[in-house]
């Protein structure tokens, strides 16, 4: 049988196989940044199980997650200081769902053409600073 693990990036990261900067986590959902950011604080929450599409997701999950992305919008808010928190769900990337929370401060910045990779060190910085707001 082929696990889930082998092939899928973000259970990796939830089964601790890869490193990454989590800022926030329940029972049923993780949210870690994103390593190439749209602007900088951009997080990805994602559900523990591994479903690839958000409306395959059962009623009351659906529910949760986006409970879970107001939780961690607004730390996320305060700690970039940015205007608004875009959000988005693409997903043809990693087929694992997962909503981006991106930090905006005006029109037509949620531009997955912006993103570039992050360095090391500012992921660290920032993931630290989020996780001190919960
Ligand atoms: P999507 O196009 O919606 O599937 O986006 C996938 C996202 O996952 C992209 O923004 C990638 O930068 C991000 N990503 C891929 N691998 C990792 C990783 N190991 N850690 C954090 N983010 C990742
Ligand atoms: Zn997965």
């Amino acid at each position: 049988m082929v696990l889930k693990e082998d092939s899928c990036i973000f259970c990796k990261i939830l089964n601790n196989k890869l490193p990454h900067h989590k800022v926030w986590e329940d029972d049923h959902f993780l949210a870690f940044l994103d390593i190439n950011p749209i602007n900088p604080g951009h997080t990805l929450v994602i559900p523990k199980k591994h479903i690839d599409y958000i409306f395959d997701l059962q009623d009351k999950r659906y529910t949760e997650i986006f409970e879970a992305i107001k939780k961690i919008a607004e730390p996320v808010r305060k700690v970039m200081n940015s205007k608004r928190i875009g959000v988005a769900i693409e997903g043809f990337a990693v087929p694992h769902i997962h909503i981006h929370l991106v930090p905006i401060n005006k029109e037509n910045e949620l531009d997955p053409h912006r993103a570039t990779k992050a360095k090391e060190e500012d992921l660290v910085k920032i993931a630290e600073k989020i996780r001190r707001m919960f």
